[in-house]
């Protein structure tokens, strides 16, 4: 190990600074959501069998909703433009807009070169659980998602219903596409309903069990057409291990809603990011 310098505890002291201030950050008029979805009709609703993906289109200006039912699960979800599969979910630069996990009032953020709200969290019914004496919360845009590559890595065995996979199968089913194909299109997740944070003194990335219930669930607002896909993990509430067979899963489901007519005349879809994309040439 290095020899620490003289003034190292004087560096370590030196307070840290918000990368991104969300002061600066055009904030969701909640209001028009909260009108919105006071009066919802269903009108679609998928099962996420466990161990397995489903998808929904939810089309811009609907309401998606994830549910808790039977058990305490957890769920990978990628979400893409439903017309144009190169725009999805960027993990990465929604944790760093928002933080580590996320709530009612984050949105989640698409990819470069779009970089967009592709939807706007609305309701969540574990926003009571906050940060916990671990470090610990739910909703995390930390983790990746568990696949089959990682496990061949770890365990030498081969595992065929991690969320990477599950999320591959489906991917292709909706689209048609070959398996090579689609997985090229899976990405990292928004982990739903899932307890995570970084041990404070190893910096690990942890799990613990979730604390959803059936009756739980998390609501979201399509800014623009969706295609959500969702996995069932195989880790189930993730409080032992993931990527085998071992936890108890349950379904979950996914529930498209439609506001009332009218309840949205002051929202406009947002425009794909208005950088100019000449890079300084
Ligand atoms: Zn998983």
């Amino acid at each position: 190990m290095a020899e620490p310098p003289n003034d190292a505890d004087e560096r370590r002291a030196v307070p840290p600074v918000i990368c991104y201030p969300t002061e600066t950050l055009p904030s969701p008029n909640m209001v028009i959501y909260d009108a919105a979805r006071a009066q919802l009709m269903t009108t679609t609703r998928a099962v996420v069998p466990p161990r397995e993906a489903a998808t929904v289109v939810v089309p811009a200006g609907h309401f998606m909703r994830i549910h808790s039912v039977e058990g305490p699960q957890v769920g990978d979800l990628n979400l893409f433009n439903a017309s144009n599969l190169a725009e999805r979910f960027y993990s990465g630069k929604t944790r760093a807009l928002h933080g580590t996990h996320v709530s009612t009032g984050d949105r989640l953020w698409s990819c470069f070169p779009y970089l967009r709200p592709m939807a706007t969290v609305t309701h969540d019914t574990l926003d009571w659980y906050g940060i916990d004496a671990y470090g610990g919360s739910v909703h995390d845009v930390i983790g990746t998602r568990c696949d089959p590559y990682t496990g061949r890595l770890l365990s030498g065995e081969d595992y065929h219903h991690c969320c990477h996979s599950n999320l591959t199968r489906a991917l292709a089913a909706h689209t048609g596409q070959e398996l090579s194909d689609a997985e090229q299109h899976v990405h990292d997740v928004l982990n739903v309903f899932m307890c995570t944070g970084f041990t404070r003194d190893t910096g690990q990335y942890f799990m613990k069990a979730s604390p959803v219930r059936p009756g739980d669930y998390f609501e979201v607002f399509a800014e623009i057409d969706l295609l959500a896909v969702l996995s069932a993990c195989p880790g189930g509430d993730c409080s032992a291990e993931h990527s085998s067979d071992a936890a108890a899963c349950y379904p979950l489901e996914m529930e498209v809603l439609r506001p009332a007519d009218g309840t949205l005349a002051d929202w406009a879809p947002p425009l794909v990011n208005q950088y100019d994309q000449s890079h300084g040439t």
